[in-house]
């Protein structure tokens, strides 16, 4: 098969000049400086962004506290029906915004249809339900009545302030979708600062919001390179900060959120998941579940696994499976609809693969599959299965964030609890077996945010999503997300 078109209005807005997005419009940066988006399917540019300055830095702020005035006033019922509107409006433009992903992404056109759209929709339906049920509580004080006095209180939730969405580029709508639905759900303005490598998708979405009916202000975008972030964070306008992205630049995002003056921060972050196959697990099941697990979207999604612990008998005949499995996958174009497997999302990435599989040839791990850079034009790279010999491998502990799987083998179960916390992550976690009481035996010993049986991957919008130890703080989705972008005021009261 061959490319799709692209639509006629996908091939207007990527000609245009991208302005940064302030108070409803696009607004052109103060200074003269751009960054190049490039496709990484290609290697060729396709737009052109602006970096945003400080003085763009305080006009966005300046704009999204005079939103948040007026936004966190709007009542809730109104508040979700601007979410609905908005939801509706993604839809409409499916086509449309799936094109323009893959475009700066490199991500099959179906997963941009099916995630980027249908996903960001559904997630946004499900924020806007909690927008008449975000409420406090009232309370009985302790205090004993001295001359006959009472004393009742009760909490409000009252939205922080002006968010900060600081967004990477593996799921650059839907994570955006997440940030700004969060933070207007609950009254907060929002700034989303998309990643340099894909910030046009949400560009876009501005628009849309605008027309959904979200008052100038509520929501800005401003596009550039991490100092973007950072000047966000450190800015006295903004009052917290929302991260995806790398440990990293997390923690840095964590100490310059607190030195600005205990900015809140909820951070995103990467980690090394784990996936444990139990004896009892079928190879075919468990081929399924490593390719769900590992390679979906080239395996550049924060809750894939990476390391695949399989009982030492089942180890050849699966890693043998799943060879043959990948040798079937089509690489090619993302907007080929026949392709099942594109490029990784940009060159530095790619680069960095590449040094991965040195790094595991140079520590004596075997490469069983795949373990090269591909030679074409774009950021392909093979889908890779790599052995471990050794529990300090480099790449049983270091986020690869691609299509790598590295495995392991075990003898026992204690050993697989053993092998699968030892890291300093914890975002999520997955166990393979048919023998459900045994599995939830072994949950609570799974250091990790998130630990699904028999399945891996998939989010769920009411259930929350976080990680733990070093890979984050804070949780989104479900009610959870509340906490973070609400503050808790006690009212007492003596009658
Ligand atoms: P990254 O940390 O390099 O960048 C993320 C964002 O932070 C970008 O928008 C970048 O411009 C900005 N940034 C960079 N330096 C900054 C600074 N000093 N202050 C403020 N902002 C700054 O991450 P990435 O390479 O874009 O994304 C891949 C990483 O994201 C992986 O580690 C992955 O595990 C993680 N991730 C986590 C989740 C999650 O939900 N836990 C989801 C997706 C991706």
């Amino acid at each position: 098969m061959s490319d799709i078109a692209l639509l006629p209005q996908v091939e207007a807005f990527l000609r245009r000049p991208h302005a940064l997005f302030i108070d409803g419009d696009y607004l052109a940066s103060e200074g003269s400086q751009t960054l190049d988006v490039i496709n990484p399917a290609t290697g060729q540019v396709i737009a052109q962004v602006s970096d945003a300055t400080c003085d763009d830095i305080d006009a966005a702020v300046a704009s999204s506290r005079r939103g948040f005035k007026q936004w966190s006033q709007t009542a809730p019922a109104v508040r979700g029906h601007v979410l609905l509107k908005l939801a509706d409006l993604l839809e409409r433009h499916r086509e449309e915004l799936a094109q323009i992903e893959t475009c700066q992404s490199g991500k099959i056109i179906q997963i941009s249809r099916a995630f980027e759209v249908d996903q960001a929709a559904h997630f946004l339906r499900y924020y806007a339900g909690w927008a008449t049920k975000i409420g406090g509580e009232t309370l009985t004080p302790s205090l004993p009545s001295f001359a006959g006095e009472r004393y009742t209180a009760f909490t409000l939730r009252e939205p922080v302030g002006v968010v900060v969405g600081i967004v990477p580029w593996n799921f650059s709508t839907m994570i955006a979708i997440w940030k700004l639905a969060s933070a207007l759900v609950t009254g907060c303005s929002v700034i989303i600062k998309p990643s340099e490598f894909t910030p046009l998708t949400i560009l876009r979405i501005a628009e849309l919001a605008i027309e959904a009916g979200l008052p100038a202000g509520a929501l800005n975008v401003l596009t550039g390179g991490g100092q973007v972030g950072k000047g966000l964070i450190e800015h006295p306008g903004t009052d917290k900060v929302s991260f995806t992205g790398s440990v990293p630049t997390g923690l840095a995002v964590g100490q310059a959120a607190m030195g600005a003056g205990l900015t809140r921060a909820t951070l995103e972050l990467g980690g090394k998941n784990a996936a444990g196959f139990l004896k009892d697990v079928d190879p075919d099941v468990a081929v399924n579940g490593i390719i769900e697990a590992g390679f979906l979207h080239s395996g550049q999604i924060c809750a894939a696994a990476e390391r695949f612990f399989v009982h030492r008998t089942q180890l050849e005949p699966i890693m043998d499976k799943l060879a043959r499995r990948l040798g079937q996958f089509k690489i090619g174009s993302p907007l080929d609809e026949s392709t099942t497997f594109g490029p990784v999302a940009n060159r530095p990435h790619q680069q960095k693969l590449g040094e991965c599989f040195a790094k595991a040839r140079a520590q004596g791990s075997t490469i069983v599959h795949g373990g090269h850079l591909i030679d074409r034009p774009g950021c392909y790279v093979e889908p890779t299965i790599i052995l471990a010999h050794r529990r300090d491998a480099a790449l049983l502990h270091e986020e690869t964030f691609g299509p790598v799987a590295t495995f392991f083998p075990y003898d026992s179960e204690e050993e697989l609890l053993e092998l699968m916390n030892d890291t300093p992550y914890g975002l999520s976690a997955s166990l393979w077996t048919n023998d459900l009481s045994k599995a939830l035996r072994m949950v609570p010993a799974i250091a990790a945010g998130t630990v699904w049986v028999n399945m891996h991957t998939l989010l769920d919008p009411a259930v929350p999503f976080g990680g733990s130890q070093s890979s984050g703080l804070g949780r989104e989705f479900g009610s959870a997300f509340i906490d973070d972008y609400t503050e808790l005021k006690s009212v007492m009261i003596r009658y």
